[in-house]
């Protein structure tokens, strides 16, 4: 297939080649030790392919938020341990990530070596993609990949400025999330269907506005459907709502009817007076008869069914934030029961799914679907941005 970016697959002869790769090993640590290495096995298929073919593999990242230059607390000699336990190798520190000091350590490498070098954001220039900064980050490799796609919605030096001045590859993980995005809302199967959940319309105004124009089903969930529930006259009691918000709730039901978007709000919902697990005030009730003391923390059961038998007319599903309070039970009761029926579409081969934000993946885990879903992207911010329709840096890079 003609992809719109150049992989791994368009590299000729490699060996002895010092490839350049930005990774994301910002991961988090506790005790001065990794606690979630999900990040550093996600560059593992790369880093490995790369070394197979005699490569020199150097790694870039950031980690933390150092400001005003180094802070050994963000130096990232503190995961090469980590590192070198996944890829079952020693890994070299080198203590720059550019100009004379990181070439020299640079120089001490073999065929299929690999080093990671310091923290970018210890470069002042990283953050502002500095062409002096690229430049002799570009001196020290022969080519450049990035694999990072979570940190591809900045426009630094390490993620889009060197794919401008070296011949520019997409990494392994990089090239299977572009394709997964690119399966769920840049060319996808239809019918098209959205689940868009989470706490406020606030943080996703973006996002719902791009998607109206963009899918055939807009579901909405979540904390925000109160906020559209409101906006359609229905009194949401006590609920998480946005009053303010009304308006352009009303714009984006009007946009989604222009572009004959059908949006599926809930007619049947669970609240309860206080916000607790297993409340002894828990009730299913109609939209119209949540009294003025209640507050709307799931949708109901006649909603989820009737979203289950929309998602089976759909070909496509792109989801993001989810539809109740999950993280306390029963709260979880739709979302379980709506990401298993996507799973289940998924495996049958009916729906391809794609999935993404930081509480959907914990939503999606607690409905042990993670793996029957096409792809679940732990990208966070960028996965949003590229929700919101924007064009990301560090992946324009790449295809121009
Ligand atoms: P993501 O991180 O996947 O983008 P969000 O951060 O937007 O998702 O939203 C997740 C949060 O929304 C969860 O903490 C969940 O408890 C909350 N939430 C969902 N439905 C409701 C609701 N009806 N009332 C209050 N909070 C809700
Ligand atoms: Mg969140």
């Amino acid at each position: 297939m003609n992809k719109p970016f150049k992989t791994l697959d368009d590299l000729g002869d490699i060996r002895g080649k010092k490839a350049l790769v930005r990774v994301d090993l910002n991961v988090p640590m506790v005790d001065g030790a990794v606690s979630d290495d999900t990040r550093i096995r996600a560059a593992l298929p790369t880093i490995q392919e790369l070394t197979d073919r005699g490569a020199i593999v150097l790694l870039l990242s950031h980690f933390g938020r150092p400001t005003g230059g180094k802070n050994p607390q963000m130096s990232l000699s503190l995961i090469t341990s980590a590192l070198e336990r996944v890829l079952g190798r020693g890994v070299m520190f080198i203590p720059e990530c550019a100009g004379e000091g990181a070439a020299a350590g640079v120089a001490m490498l073999a065929p299929g070596d690999v080093a990671v070098l310091e923290n970018t954001r210890f470069e002042p220039g990283e953050e502002t993609n500095d062409p002096t900064l690229i430049a002799s980050m570009a001196a020290i490799g022969d080519f450049y990949v990035n694999d990072a796609f979570s940190a591809a919605h900045r426009a630094h030096a390490s993620t889009a400025g060197l794919a401008r001045a070296l011949p520019a590859y997409a990494g392994r993980a990089m090239e299977r999330e572009l394709d997964a995005l690119d399966a769920a809302l840049g060319n996808p199967e239809r019918p098209v269907a959205a689940v868009v959940g989470g706490a406020k319309v606030s943080s996703k105004l973006d996002v719902l506005r791009h998607l109206v124009v963009k899918v055939d089903h807009l579901i909405i969930g979540g904390g925000m459907a109160n906020t559209f529930l409101a906006a359609r006259g229905v009194d949401v009691g006590q609920s998480l709502c946005e009053h303010d918000l009304t308006g352009t709730a009303e714009l984006i039901l009007d946009a989604a009817d222009r572009a004959n978007c059908t949006v599926h709000l809930p007619y049947d919902v669970v609240v309860a007076t206080a916000f607790a697990a297993n409340p002894a005030s828990l009730r299913t009730v109609n939209v119209h008869e949540v009294a003025a003391d209640e507050m709307i923390l799931d949708i109901g059961p006649a909603a989820t069914e009737a979203l289950a038998d929309v998602l089976k007319t759909c070909r496509t599903l792109v989801w993001n934030g989810p539809l109740g309070a999950f993280e306390t039970p029963p709260f979880d009761t739709a979302t379980v029961a709506l990401a298993r029926t996507a799973a289940a579409l998924t495996r049958e081969g009916s729906l391809v799914s794609v999935a993404g934000g930081g509480d959907t993946v914990s939503a999606l885990n607690h409905a042990s679907v993670e793996p029957d879903f096409t792809f679940v992207s732990t990208a966070g911010g960028a996965f949003l941005e590229w929700m919101e329709g924007k064009q990301l840096p560090g992946v324009a890079a790449l295809r121009s």
